[in-house]
């Protein structure tokens, strides 16, 4: 059985996923990868942005590692043809719900004059978003004429079993945190929001006590990440305000570059990770990606998926020490290149 399966995919994923095998050879050569080919390049080759063969491998593997998807010369692929269909139709068919997005400002980078912009020192947020429902995926959903114009209908449908599911992932990881949970939802304009809020009460209650759970108006947490970040540690939220609110937290950080995500399904099945980078067409082919992100995901990996919590211990901290080191990418105020920052985490491990 693979552990992990590395989808590198269009633009910089490639070259950043390189740096990742890197790292593994290093860290943990006893690991078995394996690579197919996904996104763009995969529509290239195949005529489609997922293949059976590479979505059966992703769901028969421990965790799947993607790089980055997409790319101007796809934008005008058939709707369904696109490289971002392709990724919807991973998380889909690997049953991912749970999407989490850590928002952290690493201390070395928290001296804003490296940067050239301000980051919040010690900020350290888990966001739990809900992945796979909410009007995202509701029905029905569509456009049409009326006299005078057009109108549009978007559904947002959520389950008890839904909100159950991705509430759970959200406490336990609360527990090996600072045991917080704020729960964000729109609950005095939304019926599925009233839902969310009852489900989330009634699973802490009975399962969660132990957790600090505090309910949090969707707009006010909007409010209260730029007013006051550092009180927040895990944010559970619905798919669209997911999507807001940790685009948001990220730029609280030191940048793009530098953050990991994963999604996670029922217990036991394979985790999809990926940095929350796209595939940055105006550097792709450069060697000046950052690939601290594609690197992160990794460390994610290993913790979550792949049963090896210390391996990712010790990559974060040599992640950590390079930067301490002043290792630095163009992005985040350096010149290295793509190769030398990889380097830099090798030699620290
Ligand atoms: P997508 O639609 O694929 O998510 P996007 O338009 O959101 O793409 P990105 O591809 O993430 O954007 O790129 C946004 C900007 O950030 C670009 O200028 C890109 O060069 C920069 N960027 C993204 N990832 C990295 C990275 N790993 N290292 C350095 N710069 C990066
Ligand atoms: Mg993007």
């Amino acid at each position: 059985m693979t552990d992990l399966l590395l989808l590198p995919g269009d633009g910089i994923g490639p070259e950043v996923i390189a740096e990742v095998k890197k790292v593994a050879a290093k860290l943990c050569p006893d690991l078995t990868l394996d690579e197919k080919p996904f996104g763009g390049c995969s529509f290239d080759a195949h005529g489609t942005p997922l293949t059976d063969d590479a979505l059966a491998a992703a769901k028969a593997a421990k965790a799947v590692l993607m790089g980055a998807v997409g790319g101007p010369q796809w934008a005008g692929a058939p709707r369904d043809k696109r490289p971002e269909a392709g990724l919807l139709a991973l998380r889909a068919g690997m049953g991912v719900f749970a999407n989490l997005r850590p928002a952290l400002c690493f201390q070395p980078l928290a001296d804003a004059s490296t940067l050239k912009r301000e980051v919040v020192e010690g900020l350290d947020i888990m966001i739990v978003r809900e992945l796979t429902g909410g009007i995202y995926f509701g029905s029905p959903r569509f456009i049409e004429e009326i006299p005078g114009g057009k109108r549009a209908v978007d559904t947002q449908v959520y389950t008890t079993g839904e909100i159950e599911r991705v509430s759970r992932i959200a406490f336990e990881l609360a527990r090996g945190r600072r045991n917080k949970v704020t729960s964000c939802e729109k609950s005095n304009v939304m019926d599925s929001g009233l839902l969310w809020r009852e489900v989330v009460t009634e699973l802490h209650k009975r399962d969660y006590a132990d957790v600090q759970l505090e309910h949090m108006l969707a707009d006010n947490a909007a409010m209260q990440l730029v007013k006051n970040p550092r009180q927040f540690d895990v944010i559970l939220t619905d798919n669209l305000f997911g999507d807001i609110l940790s685009d948001e937290a990220s730029q609280l950080t030191g940048g793009l570059g530098l953050l990991p995500s994963a999604a996670l399904g029922v217990a036991g099945t394979p985790g999809l990770y990926e940095p929350i980078h796209g595939s940055a067409p105006d550097i792709a082919g450069k060697g000046v990606a950052n690939p601290l992100a594609a690197i992160l995901s990794f460390e994610m990996a290993l913790r979550w998926s792949l049963g090896r919590a210390e391996l990712a211990d010790r990559l974060f901290a040599a992640v950590v020490a390079a930067l301490d080191g002043g290792a630095r990418t163009p992005d985040i105020g350096g010149r290295l290149t793509t190769a030398q920052m990889g380097d830099a985490v090798v030699a620290q491990l």
